[in-house]
């Protein structure tokens, strides 16, 4: 992502993309930019435990197994499903 690792132990930019939903370890889902500041400058929640960014396929296999679409709990934000063909 162009940050050296002694720039994201300085926490000087977020590593979490804004755009992006992650969830953490105890199950929670939030955009990058609601992770909280821990997780955005260093991928780890306040318990240590790494946030796993969604993918697509995550979401949808979410919807079809668990009719749960993953959202931000803080502002709603949705995965954008529509796939950019290149
Ligand atoms: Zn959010």
């Amino acid at each position: 992502m162009g940050i050296t690792r002694g720039q994201r132990e300085r926490g000087e930019k977020p590593i979490l993309d804004d755009e992006a939903l992650y969830l953490t370890d105890n199950g929670a889902c939030y955009c990058g930019k609601h992770c909280g500041n821990m997780a955005r400058y260093t991928g780890r929640d306040i318990s240590g435990q790494k946030v796993s960014k969604l993918t697509i396929a995550d979401v949808r296999a979410s919807i079809a197994t668990y009719k749960w679409e993953p959202e931000c709990e803080t502002c709603g934000r949705k995965l954008n499903l529509i796939e950019v063909v290149k």
